[in-house]
């Protein structure tokens, strides 16, 4: 890893300090610290005050035991975490994430870039995500139901419209906020919409938000091709992942004249020359919850599965990792530079390694970091509060175009400020002090809390 300003070092060693063994955590802070070098020297003011050091602390973190009962009559015990991470520019807002892999330590990288994706928005929200160890994956409507349910009887304590507002991640999508909005609901006796987002349209949700981070990650690579004269008309498009945020990322690129001739899922990955069948992949994906090797059986000679191989090694010249942490590595990263591919853009969040970013960077293939890119769908998220607290609903097309503009904010005020940083293009670094200095200066201006 690059070697951090003398200040910024000290920082990072009481983070690794406080936060042993917490890798994916110690990755996301090092990588912001990594940018804010020329911050410091510029505004000692931030040091003075510890904005840095107060900002890599969540200001609380809940942990909680979740029993339920599965369909055998078994109880089974998962854990729940809300990790509420900075509220300088508003109520607590992120993700829920229920999946195996999910601990402390992965809710706090989530949550951390949570803070620096919200501010960039430009929308009133602060940071902060939770979730759980519990796979979703093979269980049953009533299970999935249950686990909600006893997860909420916990979780609504701590939450409100005006205090932290969870949405969904991996894992949970409309139906799971169905059930735990049904729990809130119950619980406090109160319909209060604004609790969370990605609610369904009749019960409080917003148009365009479930499609809002796969349309968002486009919108930002069509800034990009845009500001360099360019445009998706005749692009090859190859995205990790066949989830909700892969989905609708494929639905825009097709819309803007591009072709997506690959995605993937943790088997494998399929290769569609003639471009995907977005309502085949939706059918599978979505409705019938199957394996992704099913499109290949059932689309016919244009489609191949590869089985336990990385969707990177395909020939693309735009390539967005819509899957989770960590999936694409150094490797992976001079394989997609070598075979020509031009922008990269994380519709995850931190999918690509430290290393893949620096391999992107020396190879001069654009790269846009998730707390840019994969902004659209939390920005969305404030749009559904928005229309919460004013009990109006918007349409699509004006949804749509509020998306749009936003992304192309966050696009503009990523590139302005890596240019008045003295890196000019470089996104990363653009979306590090961007983010950065909107919560440093509430902070300051907040006093030492
Ligand atoms: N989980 C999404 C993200 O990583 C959305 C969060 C939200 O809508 O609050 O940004």
């Amino acid at each position: 890893m690059p070697i951090l300003h003398e200040k910024l070092h000290e920082i990072y060693d009481e983070v690794l300090h406080r936060n042993a063994g917490e890798t994916e955590f110690h990755q996301a802070v090092h990588e912001v610290l990594d940018s804010l070098g020329p911050v410091v020297a510029k505004h000692p003011d931030y040091t003075d005050a510890a904005v840095m050091r107060r900002l890599c602390e969540p200001e609380r973190q809940i942990i909680f035991r979740v029993a339920w009962v599965d369909d055998a009559g078994q109880v089974q015990i998962n854990r729940g975490f809300r990790v509420e991470f900075n509220s300088a520019l508003g109520p607590y807002k992120g993700g829920l994430r229920f999946h195996p892999s999910v601990n402390l330590g992965i809710v706090k990288f989530l949550g951390f870039e949570q803070t620096f994706k919200n501010s960039l928005t430009g929308m009133p929200i602060g940071g902060g995500k939770g979730g759980s160890d519990f796979d979703p994956k093979g269980r049953s409507d009533g299970e999935v139901m249950r686990f909600c349910q006893a997860f909420m009887t916990e979780l609504y304590r701590h939450i409100g419209e005006h205090t932290d507002v969870p949405a969904g991640d991996i894992g949970v999508g409309g139906r799971e906020i169905g059930y735990l909005f049904g729990q809130y609901k119950r619980i406090t006796n109160r319909f209060e919409s604004g609790v969370l987002t990605g609610k369904g349209i009749a019960w409080g949700g917003s148009q365009v938000r479930t499609e809002a981070t796969g349309f968002g990650v486009v919108f930002f690579v069509d800034e990009i091709l845009r500001a360099n004269a360019d445009s998706f008309d005749g692009k090859k498009v190859v995205i990790s992942g066949s989830g909700n945020v892969a989905i609708y990322a494929i639905e825009k690129v097709e819309k803007l004249g591009g072709t997506v001739i690959a995605c993937s899922d943790s088997s494998g990955y399929i290769v569609d020359e003639a471009g995907i069948d977005l309502e085949l992949l939706k059918e599978i994906k979505e409705r019938r919850r199957e394996r992704i090797s099913c499109y290949a059986d059932e689309r016919g000679p244009s489609a191949r599965f590869i089985e336990d191989s990385t969707v990177w090694e395909v020939p693309c010249d735009i390539a967005l990792p819509c899957a989770t942490q960590n999936e694409l590595n150094g490797h992976d990263a001079a394989v997609l530079a070598k075979n020509g591919c031009t922008i990269v853009a994380e519709g995850a969040n931190m999918p690509c390694t430290p290393e893949a970013v620096r391999v992107f960077t020396e190879a001069g293939v654009v790269f846009a970091p998730g707390k840019a890119a994969n902004a659209g769908g939390v920005a969305t998220s404030a749009l559904e509060m928005q229309q919460n607290a004013s009990r109006d609903s918007w349409s699509f097309e004006h949804t749509e175009g509020r998306l749009a503009e936003i992304m192309r904010g966050v696009h503009d005020r990523s590139l302005a400020t890596a240019d008045e940083y003295g890196s000019p293009g470089n996104y990363v670094v653009g979306a590090n002090i961007a983010g950065f200095i909107q919560v440093a200066d509430a902070m300051l201006a907040l006093g030492v809390i």
